[in-house]
């Protein structure tokens, strides 16, 4: 699987609504946080996470997501820079993470030779394992999902509960 570049800037201001790639694999990859690149990892090795809503969960209820964790001290920030959380944020700690799923256009190969290839699937979500092994080699990843272990919720530093 290739996955999406967006050109060569992998540096900047986060933008909520914008998806940069390569940066949020790395995010996610070292639980690195979505605002200042900081460590997310508590000293008992649990990593912070900062949720809108509830995550979205797989069949059997593993929680599973497509964003960078957010570490402490850029709680507040990311509560008063995103509206959106202030009405609905749910702070959580996870043991670990996983790869779980991968949102990807799918290709296939143009009429003729040499010829470009052709999208033939838009954003589809792709979970890994053998069933979907084989098409991952016409994937462009633009989101990677992380399944979330042991999630527990936890209080914003400050505030009276997890959930505002
Ligand atoms: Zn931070």
């Amino acid at each position: 699987m290739l996955w999406l570049r967006h050109g060569q800037d992998r540096s900047g201001a986060y933008k909520w609504k914008a998806i940069n790639t390569p940066r949020t694999r790395v995010m996610m990859r070292e639980h690195l946080c979505m605002v200042c690149t900081g460590p997310c990892r508590r000293k008992d090795g649990r990593t912070w996470w900062l949720f809108v809503e509830d995550p979205a969960t797989t069949p059997d209820g593993m929680p599973i997501t497509n964003l960078p964790p957010t570490c402490p001290d850029c709680l507040d920030e990311a509560l008063e820079t995103c509206p959106r959380l202030i009405e609905r944020a749910r702070l959580v700690t996870v043991a670990g993470t996983r790869p779980f799923a991968v949102t990807a256009d799918l290709y296939e190969p143009g009429e003729g030779f040499p010829a470009p290839a052709v999208k033939a699937r838009h954003e589809l979500h792709i979970q890994y394992g053998p069933d979907t092994a084989y098409w991952m080699r016409f994937a462009l990843g633009k989101q990677p999902w992380l399944a979330l272990e042991d999630m527990r919720d936890e209080s914003v530093p400050g505030r009276k509960t997890a959930r505002c």
